[in-house]
């Protein structure tokens, strides 16, 4: 990681942008039928990443069973020791596998697009289902927005989370009219106006145009407050529009002050000892 920031010379940060500029924007959907489809509010898909690799999906499975084997095996016995140790070794082997699968998709993304556009995690929770590629990919939208926000923050980049209630993937890219009846089985958006576009990047597209709206009300105003195109919850109550500027993050962490007096704390209690034992 350390490496990874000293890398990161002003050659390889994005230009700095005017605020007249509005452009640039590009939404991150996670995908229904992707692990995550990205596009600009033009339309054009950006990136496309399908479901988790197969050594990530097959090392779930197996990591199911070993737990399994756990359980069945006595309390207290060799056995069951030997087991545990077996599911612990394979436990950090899938987490590996899947954080590098992360980090791939992370710096692929920040290194292109300096204003990156995410769904809320909550929004994205209710698309959950029980699919294991599906659980996977629950797993890793977290760590994947914690990724993309400080290695964006590397190169000076910018990341929104849209509004949780922002139906990204219920409104046409194309006319804006929002539509109530697509269900979780349709790959394809067809709107009334005759638009059809695959689900996922017409989500993406959505997102893109959001931050755009976002920006511009940004810079226009000074804060955001522009209502989104939909303020209303599913039971017609109106709801606060609650935006999420994400910031930064610093690269070097000073240690906290609990760690501080913690060390000191041990270190003076440790220091009679020493003392006793070179006299
Ligand atoms: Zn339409």
């Amino acid at each position: 990681m350390q490496r990874e920031a000293a890398d990161l010379d002003a050659r390889l940060r994005h230009q700095p942008r005017a605020n007249s500029d509005g452009s640039g924007w590009v939404g991150v959907d996670r995908g229904l039928s992707a692990f995550l489809v990205a596009a600009t509010s033009d339309g054009a898909e950006v990136t496309r990443v399908s479901d988790p690799p197969k050594p990530l999906v097959g090392g779930m499975r197996k990591q199911r069973r070993l737990a399994m084997s756990v359980t069945r095996k006595l309390k207290g016995s060799n056995n069951r020791r030997k087991a545990a140790a077996q599911l612990g070794r394979h436990h950090a082997r899938v987490a590996n596998i899947r954080r590098h699968f992360l980090h791939e998709i992370t710096t692929g993304l920040v290194k292109i697009h300096d204003r990156l556009v995410l769904e809320d995690l909550n929004t994205a929770g209710m698309l959950r289902n029980r699919r294991l590629a599906r659980a996977i990919s629950d797993a890793g939208w977290a760590e994947f927005a914690r990724m993309i926000t400080y290695k964006q923050g590397w190169r000076s980049g910018t990341v929104v989370l849209a509004d949780r209630w922002f139906p990204s993937s219920r409104i046409c890219s194309r006319c804006g009219i929002r539509t109530t009846e697509l269900t979780l089985a349709d790959r394809i958006f067809a709107c009334g106006c005759g638009h059809r576009l695959d689900r996922d990047r017409n989500a993406a597209v959505n997102l893109a145009a959001w931050g755009e709206q976002y920006h511009r009300d940004f810079s226009r105003l000074g804060s955001p407050k522009h209502e989104p195109r939909s303020s209303m919850s599913a039971d017609g109550k109106a709801l606060a529009y609650t935006p999420v500027w994400v910031k930064p993050i610093r690269m070097k962490r000073k240690p906290t002050l609990s760690y501080e007096s913690r060390t000191s704390e041990k270190d003076g209690a440790s220091l009679p000892h020493r003392m006793g034992s070179t006299l």
